[in-house]
């Protein structure tokens, strides 16, 4: 999953871009509303955190310009300012959701989670692939009952595969949903983290679960 974190404050925002990836998200900054919009439209974004006050253009005129635009990723405003008034034009200007700031990092992860979702088809805590279940709250993945043990970024490329399974994901796809604008394309990471994957699921019994596709990327066997 994806995130954009749109956040002038600088320690805010590293704050809450190193807790999002700790939890395996790929998460991008900007720092103004400009930029938010610039990024939130070149980018396939999963969610939008979006704070009130912003340099440039705030909040509000962001959200509702890129609603506007046909932006369909959640949002989820910060906000400082914790009135009625504030709050309801947050939502009508086309957010899904508000934060007051300070808030604890927890109930943002937490928020975070709802809204994603919140989109079609992806209203379960629990994904399956057949023996394969990702416990999405618990950030726990298992296979047959058997625990594996996943790193942050091992968990977030299953989930995205998970979330695909039976179609092909190509590199590019999973580079802009797993990680984040710093990705380097000229490196073969993502191929380095599937074969971790594979090893881990294949330690478990589970052989040729993720399966490559010359030219095109990889498919993840629906019924594990
Ligand atoms: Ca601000």
């Amino acid at each position: 999953m994806r995130i954009l974190i749109a956040e002038d404050e600088k320690k805010i925002a590293d704050f809450i871009r190193r807790g999002l990836k700790e939890e395996g998200y790929a998460a991008d900054l900007a720092a103004s509303g400009p930029k938010a919009l610039e990024l939130a439209t070149e980018n396939d974004y999963d969610l939008l955190l979006l704070d009130l006050m912003l340099p440039g253009k705030d909040g509000f005129a962001v959200c509702s310009e890129l609603r506007a635009a046909g932006f369909s990723a959640p949002i989820l405003m910060l906000t400082a300012k914790d009135t009625v008034e504030d709050k309801v034009k947050g939502l009508d200007s086309g957010a899904n959701d508000y934060l007051t700031k300070p808030f604890a990092f927890e109930e943002l992860l937490a928020r975070v989670r709802a809204l994603l979702r919140t989109r079609p088809g992806e209203s379960s805590l629990v994904l399956k692939a057949g023996a394969l279940e990702l416990d999405l709250p618990a950030h726990k993945a298992s296979l047959s009952g058997r625990e594996l043990e996943l790193s942050a970024k091992e968990f977030a490329l299953l989930e995205y595969l998970v979330r695909n399974k039976g179609r092909i994901v190509t590199r590019t796809m999973i580079a802009e949903h797993v990680w984040d604008i710093n990705f380097d394309t000229g490196t073969n990471v993502i191929d380095v983290y599937i074969n971790y994957l594979r090893r881990k699921l294949e330690k478990g019994r589970a052989k040729g679960v993720i399966q490559t596709v010359r030219g095109k990327g990889y498919v993840l066997k629906p019924d594990v």
